[in-house]
């Protein structure tokens, strides 16, 4: 064994020592070796739902696959340890998923951005270290005319980070999720050995090689393996998008709508919709939608709101095509039912267009509303079952009160690879449509919404979450179970695949503590189911 090696054995025995003395972890910067462990910071206990805070007792800041291959590989070769590891985004999670209490983080935007293009005849696709944020994807592909097929709707979120969920957006009813998107994966992994040992090992794997670790990863909440680069799949990019926002005073005219969209993917590029509780809703969400809005709706009382809703796809505009963007908006809207006269469309280039949120980020920001709590709750809801949702959705929020936003947008499952660890409601029959809910909501200490409340509101959605899942088949999608029965019936049949996968990629329950799916347990047992 080579002197280095040696050393950086040795560094790490201490290291796992170190993490399991009832004595509190080590204050300074520790140097082992090769990996160098550093003390925590306030980052890497946070996240941008504000709601828990776990300390991890060390970070690492890798430098390559490597680093994170060195520390799996010598924490599942020790029977000692009990260090768990979960690898960080962006931290754009809600309840800690991307934390791990005493255990180690890993930042994966320590990892070197690098972003490589192949540009084919048939297939162009990007090679994009799993650090690496959406933005700087589309950035970079923008200058070679190209772009990623699928989004989420905020791009400050890094590729690992989101292919570990779904990565959902208007364009998903055409595409399908970012996870169905990936042509192969890099994955630093901790096989289980015949000697009952892991290894931390890099894999590349694809649907035609590792396949299993591919399916098992895709969607698998950080439980399997770290992602460290990820190929993902690019189209021709328009330069500009035709964006078409519409109103509804009738819930079922605008599903209604949204489904005729979606039907339609040779003419429509992105189909979202939002719920218009009061002017706050109305306002917050028009800041990157530059029309007149000449919408002035009558909210009602108190005791009796009046809800409306707002329908939003757009078109792609690929200039060198000579397309007439117009008359296909024009062919579309004669199909729809929205409020008279309640149309509105706009030019944005294809750039402004994807990163919309970030400025409505820009704007919560300049006025201290960004970094305050979001309980935030996201549910997949099959068809039969929308009318039920909202209904239920309503007599738990007060419209008046209400802060954030609430999308509702339809989804084609046959968009979706069920060998993947993904989670959806079971179709029952055979409905193609299922919705997307995503309660999008700000607490503000300052603006009155402080301990109490927030736990009220945490309530309100479980309360929620729960009578839709037992009445509806609805599945939270980013989920949050405070207990692992809760998992155990989030993933329904799906368990037994989802537990087996764990027992053979992470068999000592080192990855992903912040989901709270597998809570570690001791070696000796590790290996009984
Ligand atoms: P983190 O929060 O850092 O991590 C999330 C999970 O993935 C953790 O379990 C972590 O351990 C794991 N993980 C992180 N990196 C890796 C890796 N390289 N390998 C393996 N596991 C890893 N989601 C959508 O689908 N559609 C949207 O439109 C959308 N909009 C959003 C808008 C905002 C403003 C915010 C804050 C979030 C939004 N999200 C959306 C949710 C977002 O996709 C998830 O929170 C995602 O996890 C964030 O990515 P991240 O890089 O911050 O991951």
């Amino acid at each position: 064994m080579e002197v280095s090696m040696l050393c950086t054995r040795v560094s790490l025995l201490i290291l796992i020592l170190s993490l399991c003395s009832p004595y509190k972890f080590i204050q300074s910067p520790m140097d082992f070796g090769p990996l160098n462990l550093l003390p925590t910071t306030t980052t890497a206990s946070s996240d941008f739902g504000r709601i828990l805070f776990h300390a991890p007792a060390a970070v690492l800041k890798p430098q390559s696959s490597r680093d994170i291959s060195l520390l799996l590989s010598f924490l599942s070769g020790s029977s000692l340890s009990k260090v768990t590891v979960a690898a960080r985004g962006a931290g754009h999670s809600i309840h800690g998923q991307a934390q791990a209490l005493d255990g180690i983080v890993v930042e994966m935007c320590s990892l070197p951005a690098e972003i490589e293009f192949y540009k084919g005849g048939e297939i162009s696709y990007a090679d994009v270290s799993g650090g690496v944020m959406w933005i700087d994807l589309l950035e970079q592909s923008l200058k070679l005319g190209l772009a990623p097929r699928s989004w989420t709707d905020y791009l400050y979120l890094t590729v690992g980070g989101t292919l570990s969920n779904a990565g959902i957006s208007g364009q998903t009813f055409k595409h399908g999720p970012q996870i169905s998107n990936v042509l192969q994966l890099e994955v630093v992994t901790d096989f289980l050995l015949l000697c009952f040992t892991g290894r931390g090992e890099i894999v590349t794997c694809s649907p035609s090689k590792d396949a299993d670790l591919f399916n098992a990863v895709l969607g698998g909440l950080g439980q399997f393996g770290i992602i460290t680069r990820a190929r993902i799949l690019l189209q021709e990019a328009p330069q500009k998008v035709r964006w078409v926002r519409a109103f509804y005073d009738d819930f079922n005219t605008f599903t209604k709508d949204q489904e005729l969209l979606v039907s339609m993917p040779d003419l429509v590029d992105y189909v979202e919709g939002f719920i218009v509780l009061n002017e706050q809703s109305l306002h917050s969400s028009s800041i990157a939608f530059p029309a007149n809005v000449d919408f002035n709706p009558d909210f009602g009382t108190k005791k009796s709101p009046n809800i409306y809703y707002c329908m939003e796809f757009a078109v792609h505009d690929y200039q060198h095509k000579n397309t007439d963007v117009e008359q296909i908006v024009e062919v579309i809207s004669r199909q729809m039912s929205h409020m008279v006269s309640q149309l509105y469309t706009v030019e944005v280039s294809y750039f402004d267009f994807l990163n919309r949120v970030r400025m409505e980020e820009m704007s919560l920001r300049s006025i201290g509303l960004w970094e305050v709590h979001h309980p935030w709750l996201n549910m997949f809801v099959p068809k039969a079952g929308i009318n039920d949702f909202r209904d239920l959705l309503m007599d738990n929020v007060s419209p008046d009160s209400f802060e954030g936003l609430i999308l509702i947008y339809p989804l084609l499952r046959d968009k979706w690879d069920t060998n993947t660890s993904v989670v959806l409601p079971d179709s029952g029959s055979t409905e193609r449509v299922m919705y997307v809910v995503g309660i999008l909501r700000s607490a503000n200490p300052e603006g009155g919404c402080s301990h109490h409340c927030l736990q009220e509101l945490l309530r309100r959605h479980r309360r929620i979450a729960d009578t839709a899942g037992v009445h509806l088949g609805a599945k939270q999608y980013l989920a949050h179970h405070p207990t692992p029965s809760g998992w155990h019936q989030h993933f329904g049949w799906r368990w037994e695949r989802f537990a087996e996968r764990k027992t053979r990629f992470d068999p000592l329950r080192i990855l992903g503590p912040g989901q709270g799916i597998f809570p570690r347990r001791d070696d000796s047992a590790a290996y009984g189911s």
